[in-house]
C-alpha cells in the first residue's frame, strides 16, 4: 500500500499545477486506422508482455489515487479490444479516492455492452465520430463502411443508459469534416450529449498541417449563424470551453489546443499501455514505470518516479510546427 498523499507526494508541479486527473491507455492496438491518429504505414503492435497487465495498472493507480488523482479515463489505442476490460473497469472502480472512472472509445464494439460497463462502475463516456456519412467515415477511419452502423448503434446504446456524461468527440478538419459542424450541432440540441468540436493536434506522421487545422473562433462564428450559443461556467480545469444551446438539450464544446492552448491549467498525467509515464502530451519525454515494476520497485520509489516526471512537465507546449517535427511517439502509441 501506498504512502497517504502528504505535502511531499502531492502532485503539484515546478508551476503550481495541481494533477487530479490520469489518463491509462489499455493498449496500443485499435481497430481502426484514422488518418489523423495512426501513421499510414501503420504501426508494429507491442507485444503482450511488453504491456501492463491489470495487476500493473491497479497497482500504478492505487499509488496515483494516493497522490491525489481523482479521475481516471482508460483509453488507447481502442479500449474496448483489450480482452476482459470490464475486470479491469470493476477493479478500478472499486478504489477509495477515485470519483470518475472514464472512458474513450471509438464505440465499434460498444453494442450490446453498454450496460455491463455500467454495471461495472464506468461513469463517464467519450465516444469519436468524426462523420455522419458513411463514406467519409470509413475515408477517415480506414475501415470498411459497415462499422459505422456498428458505431452509430453504440452511441444509440450509451445515450439510453444512465451515464453521468455522454461525449461525442469531434476531431474537425479543413476541407475533409468540418462542412457537418453544423449536422453535430444540431445532434447536440437534439440528445442528451456534449459534442466536444477538437481542433486537429499534430503526431508524428499524421498528416497534419496547419491550414487543416479549423480553429474555435471559426467553428464558433459559423455555429452563431445558426444557434444561440450561451458560454457555460469556466470549470478552471477543464479543456473545453463549454456552451448551451438555446432551446437545445445537450451542450457543444471546444477544444482549443491548437489556437488557445490550456496548459496554463492542465491537470493530467499520462501512463501508457507498455507503462510509461506522459506529463505532457506533446512532451517526448516518458518515464518508466514497468521495468521499474518488474525489477521489484517499491511503492514509495514508484512514487519518487512519477514525481521526476511531474518536474519534467514544461510550462506549456511547444508551437505545433515544433510538435510536428519533434520525435514524440503517435498519439495512438500515447492514448489519446
Ligand atoms: N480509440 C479511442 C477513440 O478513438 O475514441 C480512444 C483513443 S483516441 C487516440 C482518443 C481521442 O483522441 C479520440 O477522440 C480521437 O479523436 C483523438 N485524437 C486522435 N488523434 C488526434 C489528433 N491528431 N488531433 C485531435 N484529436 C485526436
Ligand atoms: Fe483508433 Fe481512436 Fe486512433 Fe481512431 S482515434 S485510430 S479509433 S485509437
Amino acid at each position: 500500500m501506498a504512502a497517504p498523499q502528504t505535502l511531499a507526494n502531492r502532485l503539484v508541479d515546478g508551476f503550481g499545477r495541481e494533477h487530479t486527473y490520469l489518463r491509462i491507455s489499455v493498449t496500443d492496438r485499435c481497430n481502426l486506422r484514422c488518418t489523423y491518429c495512426m501513421p499510414v504505414e501503420g504501426l508494429a503492435w507491442k507485444k503482450r508482455q511488453e504491456l501492463l497487465t491489470f495487476e500493473e495498472i491497479e497497482r500504478v493507480a492505487a499509488i496515483f489515487i494516493e497522490m491525489g488523482v481523482t479521475k481516471i479515463r482508460l483509453t488507447g489505442g481502442e479500449p474496448m479490444v483489450r480482452k476482459d476490460l470490464p475486470l479491469l473497469i470493476r477493479g478500478l472502480g472499486r478504489m477509495d479516492g477515485l470519483k470518475t472512472l472514464a472512458m474513450t472509445t471509438n464505440a465499434t464494439l460498444l453494442a450490446g455492452h453498454v450496460e455491463d460497463l455500467y454495471a461495472s462502475g464506468l461513469s463517464q463516456l467519450n465516444i469519436s465520430l468524426d462523420s455522419f456519412k458513411p463514406e467519409r467515415f470509413s475515408a477517415i477511419a480506414r475501415q470498411d463502411v459497415k462499422v459505422f452502423d456498428a458505431v452509430m448503434a453504440g452511441i444509440d446504446g450509451a445515450l439510453k443508459q444512465n451515464f453521468a456524461s455522454v461525449k461525442i468527440n469531434v476531431v474537425v478538419m479543413s476541407g475533409v469534416n468540418d462542412d457537418e459542424i453544423l449536422d453535430f450541432v444540431e445532434f447536440a440540441a437534439k440528445n442528451r450529449v456534449n459534442v466536444r468540436f477538437i481542433e486537429y493536434m499534430p503526431f508524428k506522421d499524421n498528416q497534419w498541417t496547419n491550414e487543416k487545422v479549423v480553429t474555435y473562433k471559426d467553428m464558433l462564428a459559423l455555429i452563431g449563424e445558426h444557434y444561440q450559443l450561451r458560454k457555460l461556467e469556466d470549470d478552471r480545469s477543464a479543456v473545453g470551453k463549454d456552451y448551451a444551446i438555446e432551446g437545445g438539450i445537450g451542450t457543444v464544446s471546444f477544444i482549443s489546443s491548437m489556437s488557445d492552448s490550456f496548459c496554463s491549467t492542465c491537470n493530467r498525467l499520462r501512463l501508457t499501455a507498455d507503462g510509461q509515464v506522459k506529463s505532457c502530451l506533446f512532451y517526448p519525454a516518458e518515464t518508466n514505470l514497468r521495468d521499474a515494476m518488474r525489477l521489484g520497485a517499491t511503492d514509495s520509489t514508484l512514487q519518487g518516479m512519477i514525481l521526476d516526471s511531474l518536474r519534467m512537465k514544461p510550462e506549456a507546449h511547444p508551437p505545433a510546427e515544433e510538435i510536428a517535427a519533434n520525435d514524440n511517439r503517435a498519439m495512438i502509441e500515447i492514448g489519446g
